[in-house]
């Protein structure tokens, strides 16, 4: 564990260990946290906040770049680890890194424009200013899908506000967070800004929860887990942000440039296995061109390279877990059962060393089928058909999430018309790849609240306090 600068065991003695998907071989041994480590790096975070805060951006600026040229020097490390131990194809674990580093340049330059405001009084003798401060100690606790992106999207805002903070990370993936905190090591960030525990998950978060020194917890998981997180902040208002499960829809027009929209459905649906909360999950596509997209849908799947995650060439990975294995065969069995038609795959690997399941298309799949009611997390597209824009549109909102959806049509008014009806927090508009470090990402209803990225990203780690002067 990294805690308060220092490398540090489990005061328990126990470990815990982290399997690789691609051979369900044993990776590390990873020492367990508890709640006393947990409390160690919360008072060491809340010591370096003292010196942290009063820093200038330009200062904590200086450190980030630091960090993030490190990660870029390390990109093959980070990459290794990240694949071995969660699975992901090892050319887009090295994109993660150059995503993951994009948010601490982003907000190294985003600190330096934390305004204030000076508001006109109503009397002679006053004058009214706001100004922004840090929250203070902060904790993320992050998934396994983007095991440094989402830690960099969250401390990235933090730093740069001034907070100091704790991550959580899946215990799925330890492995790239304390990689991270290697770097941030080597990059000399004062001890006690940056720490990293994992293991007990429960005492770890009950912690986190209660300590009064924790201002501001940032989670990004499943929406289950979300809701129970937001009933346990009750107990002392914690600030809460929820990056959460999504069930995106992927829109193709009757008049949508095919190739295009085949292109970006095969990077949304498959990148990650399928694994990512931005996933195109319900293809729905205009009857007239539905022949011709799915066609050329299962021409490109099939060169898709399917193996073990560090292979040459290997575009998929295998899933991260034999549990993500058995949802995924789950869902494709009640689909088929119901009448779904197999246009390609739908099936896992056979004698595999690991969580391996074939790239998959369905075509005839209905609303009542598993796959358009809950997150697969897989490498499987269902697609469906419609006729007029309002049912597509109406199909598309009908679900209790609200994360991201994509729209194909070269129709200007169509677009937009689309676009504002959509109830989904992003719209990739001709465009599968819509997350950059500049712009706000986050969800509507189900797939929670807050926002990571932008301006926006940073405001959930000030506080804006008024002050009033008398003269
Ligand atoms: P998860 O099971 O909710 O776990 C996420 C994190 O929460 C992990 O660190 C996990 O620790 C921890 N956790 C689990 N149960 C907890 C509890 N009761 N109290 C406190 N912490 C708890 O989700 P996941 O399976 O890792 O990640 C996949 C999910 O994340 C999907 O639903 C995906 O859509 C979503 N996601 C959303 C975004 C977004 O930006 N909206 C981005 C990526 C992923 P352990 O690993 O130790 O259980």
């Amino acid at each position: 564990m990294y805690v308060n600068g220092e490398w540090i065991l489990s005061n328990s003695g126990e470990y815990f260990t982290v399997n690789n998907p691609s051979t369900k071989e044993v990776v590390a041994k990873v020492p367990k946290a508890n709640a006393e480590e947990t409390k160690a790096a919360i008072t060491g975070a809340s010591d370096a906040l003292k010196k942290w805060s009063l820093l200038t951006a330009e200062q904590r600026a200086k450190y980030m770049l630091k960090l993030r040229d490190l990660m870029l020097e390390y990109t093959e490390e980070l990459a290794t680890i990240m694949s071995m131990e969660m699975g992901k194809a090892y050319n887009e674990a090295k994109g993660e890194v150059v995503y993951a580093a994009s948010f601490l340049t982003w907000y190294a330059e985003e600190g330096k424009r934390i305004y204030g405001e000076t508001i006109p009084a109503s009397a002679e003798n006053k004058r009214l200013f706001v100004i922004k401060q840090p929250v203070g100690v902060v904790a993320a606790i992050t998934p396994w899908n983007f095991p440094l992106a989402m830690m960099t999207r969250k401390l990235g805002p933090a730093m740069a506000a001034g907070c100091t903070g704790i991550v959580k990370p899946a215990s799925q993936t330890p492995l790239t967070a304390l990689a991270f905190a290697k770097l941030a090591d080597m990059a000399e960030i004062p001890k006690g800004v940056i720490n990293i525990v994992a293991g007990s998950t429960k005492a770890i978060s009950d912690e986190l929860f209660n300590n009064s020194a924790i201002k501001k917890i940032s989670f990004t998981g499943s929406t289950n887990v979300g809701k129970e997180l937001v009933r346990q902040s009750a107990n002392q208002l914690k600030k809460l942000s929820l990056e959460l499960g999504g069930h995106a829809p992927y829109i193709v027009f009757e008049d949508a440039d095919i190739e295009k929209a085949v292109e970006g459905v095969v990077a949304s649906k498959f990148r990650n296995a399928g694994q990512t909360c931005v996933c195109a999950n319900r293809i729905y596509v205009h009857k007239n061109i539905k022949e011709e997209f799915a066609k050329l849908f299962v021409e490109k799947v099939k060169e898709l390279k399917v193996g073990n995650s560090l292979a040459e060439g290997v575009d998929i990975g295998p899933l991260v877990n034999e549990s993500g294995l058995e949802k995924v065969k789950e869902h494709v069995e009640d689909a088929v059962e119901k009448g779904a038609k197999v246009l390609y795959g739908g099936a896992e690997v056979k004698d595999a060393s690991g969580y391996f399941y074939i790239p998959t298309i369905l075509d005839n799949v209905t609303e009542e089928m598993k796959i358009m009611q809950e997150e697969t997390f897989g490498p499987v597209a269902p697609i469906t058909i419609f006729e007029t824009d309002d049912k597509a549109i109406d199909a598309a909102n009908n679900t209790e999430y609200g994360l991201a959806s994509y729209i194909y049509t070269k129709d200007i008014s169509r677009a937009v018309k689309a676009s504002e009806a959509l109830n989904f927090g992003i719209v990739g508009l001709n465009d599968a790849m819509p997350g950059v470090a500049q712009a706000p990402f986050g969800g509507m209803k189900e797939s929670g609240y807050g926002r990571e990225g932008g301006h926006q990203g940073i405001r959930d780690y000030l506080e804006e306090k008024y002050i009033s002067l008398g003269l």
